[in-house]
């Protein structure tokens, strides 16, 4: 059997036609298939704007720029997350300060998030996680954010076409800027939304949009209306300190094509969800997030094991590779360099002795998906 991985893209012959379409036309970096992108994607996940950039990084540094975070000010995240979560608070000065996980969502505890906005002044944001594709209820975090005057950035990079359901029984898609000032997401290979490297940030805030416009390239702008000089044709003025974060029109192109078929490979996410989730249940030697399959956007599907790295090994053994998602940001030598260290947070770390993400992606076959599991009984057995 070829090895089976626990996540992959998948390029169709169309997604590649229509790369060498855009390459065969007058644009390679910004150009028509950039906006066709913000547009489709805006519409996919409901939201007033979106900005193409050129990975779920820059997405993320850009929002923390143009949300004005500076030195002295702080934001909360989760431990269990991608580093960048946390990171783009660094690149922007800003200090991060970590909140514990709750056990059976894994998603950052709410209630802790209260705890420190209560005692805290200095605290001005919150980068909550869709974490694996579940939903974090952004509804109870616009509540908690607007008492204490914070801002919210969703880092919604695993879960485009995940949603809750809020208390008028409305469902809330993830990123679509009901709830959060800005959303974010990830276009890297094992996300549901493939260009190579992409990222999009997603808000209904014009004033924000047109500030991460500028920033994307350089802070620079051409646009008369915004200039506060015109010396002819080809003026153009700085307004602020910019980077170049664009994203080229063939990654657009691709992953205008992947977008196409996303809803199919959601509904394909969701299926292989509940095989395993009927597969694991009852069975003693194997916990999962908790919750409803209803909405959750399955970036990972994710279980918590005894001797997880015994499966790990043996899993590799016959072929199926999975992985850790995440080792706790707070562990890292970076952050402990800034006072984090083991016993901080008791359910993050619990949760990463135990956690290991197994095959999740559209083109799983039903064949691949029973041999998992098979061999996931038999190192048990
Ligand atoms: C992938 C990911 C990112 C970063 O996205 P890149 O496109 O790889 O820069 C940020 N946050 C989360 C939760 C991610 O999974």
């Amino acid at each position: 059997m070829k090895s089976i991985p626990y996540g992959k893209q998948n390029i169709t012959d169309e997604d590649i036609q229509a790369v060498v379409d855009v390459l065969k036309s007058d644009f390679l970096t910004q150009g028509p298939k950039i906006k066709e992108f913000e547009e489709r994607f805006a519409d996919y996940i409901g939201s007033r704007y979106a900005v193409a950039v050129a990975n779920g990084t820059a997405a993320l540094h850009l929002s923390t720029m143009a949300l004005g975070v500076r030195p002295g000010q702080k934001v909360i995240t989760t431990p269990i997350t991608f580093a960048a979560s946390a990171n783009c608070v660094r690149y922007a000065g800003g200090e991060v300060v970590f909140a514990d996980i709750d056990p059976e969502t894994y998603l950052l505890d709410i209630n802790k998030v209260e705890e420190i906005l209560r005692n805290d002044k200095d605290v001005v944001g919150i980068i909550p996680v869709d974490f694996a594709g579940r939903s974090v209820n952004l509804e109870a975090y616009r509540t908690l954010a607007d008492k204490f005057g914070c801002w919210i950035l969703e880092d919604a990079c695993h879960a485009p076409g995940g949603y809750f359901t809020d208390s008028k029984e409305i469902k809330q898609n993830c990123g679509n800027g009901e709830f959060a000032e800005l959303a974010i997401f990830s276009f890297h290979p094992v996300k549901h939304i493939a260009a190579g490297e992409g990222g999009m940030i997603t808000t209904n805030d014009e004033a924000l949009y047109k500030k991460l416009l500028l920033l994307r390239t350089h802070g620079i702008t051409k646009d008369a209306d915004l200039m506060q000089e015109n010396h002819g044709g080809w003026y153009y003025e700085m307004q602020v300190l910019g980077f170049n974060y664009r994203l080229t029109d063939f990654q657009a192109a691709l992953g205008n094509s992947q977008l196409k078929r996303a809803g199919d490979g959601l509904n394909r996410r969701r299926e292989i969800a509940r095989l395993y989730n009927s597969a694991f249940s009852g069975k003693p030697f194997i916990k999962g997030q908790s919750g409803v399959v209803e909405g959750h956007g399955y970036h990972l599907y994710i279980i918590e094991v005894e001797d997880r790295k015994g499966l790990y090994e043996y899993l590799r053994k016959h072929n199926i590779f999975t992985q850790v998602h995440y080792i706790p940001n707070h562990l890292q030598p970076y952050y402990r360099e800034q006072g984090w260290k083991q016993g901080d947070f008791p359910n993050a770390e619990k949760y990463y002795q135990n956690c290991l993400s197994i095959p999740m992606y559209p083109t799983l076959s039903v064949e691949e998906q029973k041999f998992v599991i098979k061999s996931i009984y038999g190192f048990y057995a």
